[in-house]
């Protein structure tokens, strides 16, 4: 059992490339209690997004333990990993990874509407969330119609859609410039405490990252 928004025990993660054998992740343990908001730093290779992947219920470790929601994840099958994702996890790409044939309101209505939630509310849900981002004036527009700085925040508003209890973000800013960067990363960090997220967000600026509460190193396949 665990009580935290994200548990990680032990988790370790190899990969089979071209009949080499690489580990990237070695005997990984992290606890991010509910409202914590955690960066995830290190070089570039070192693992930062295999580790978010596992955490957000996208790839399976190789061994180890995924508590998310009071479950061990690792061990559920396929359709109760959906449901804990949709339940308690929003996720932000680097690359903000919308539908590129839908416009930014219909972007955050469909994950509602997908976990159940009728069309009318959830387009009310994601009015406000867009508002919240400053997009208000841009909610008919499909993603090509937008700036990077104003992609990344229509991905934050879904991202935030379904209520989730944990945040993962891999590198959310990386794609923008410094300026926008700060901007976005700062509505990411308001928006995640006025609604008591933990969080945990991997990023390459140490200025950034300590914004947050606590700051994770990983290096050789471990968490410092
Ligand atoms: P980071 O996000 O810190 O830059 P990644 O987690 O993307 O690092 O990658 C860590 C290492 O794992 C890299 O060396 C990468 O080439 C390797 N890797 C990641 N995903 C795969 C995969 N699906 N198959 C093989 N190797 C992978
Ligand atoms: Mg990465």
């Amino acid at each position: 059992m665990s009580n935290a928004a994200l548990e990680l025990r032990q988790i370790s993660k190899s990969f089979v490339q071209g009949g080499s054998h690489l580990d990237v992740l070695r005997d990984c343990s992290i606890t991010i209690q509910p409202g914590e908001l955690t960066a995830l730093v290190g070089p570039s290779g070192c693992g930062k997004s295999t580790l978010l992947h596992i955490a957000g219920l996208l790839e399976q470790p190789g061994s180890g333990e995924v508590w998310v929601g009071g479950v061990n994840a690792a061990r559920a099958n396929d359709a109760e990993r959906t449901r804990l994702r949709r339940q308690f996890i929003g996720y932000v790409y680097q690359m903000h990874h919308l539908l590129p044939e839908f416009s930014a309101r219909e972007n955050v209505v469909l994950p509602q509407m997908i976990a159940g939630v009728a069309r009318t509310t959830a387009t009310r849900r994601a009015d406000e969330l867009l508002g919240l981002v400053g997009l208000t004036e841009r909610l008919h527009h499909r993603p090509a119609e937008l700036s990077g700085g104003e992609q990344q925040r229509v991905a934050i508003a879904r991202a935030l859609a379904n209520k989730p209890r944990l945040l993962i973000a891999d590198e959310p800013t990386g794609n923008l410039d410094p300026h926008t960067a700060d901007g976005v990363f700062a509505m990411l960090l308001t928006l995640a405490r006025e609604a008591g997220l933990a969080a945990l967000i991997a990023t390459h600026n140490l200025d950034l990252a300590q914004s947050l509460d606590r700051t994770l190193r990983l290096a050789d396949g471990h968490v410092v």
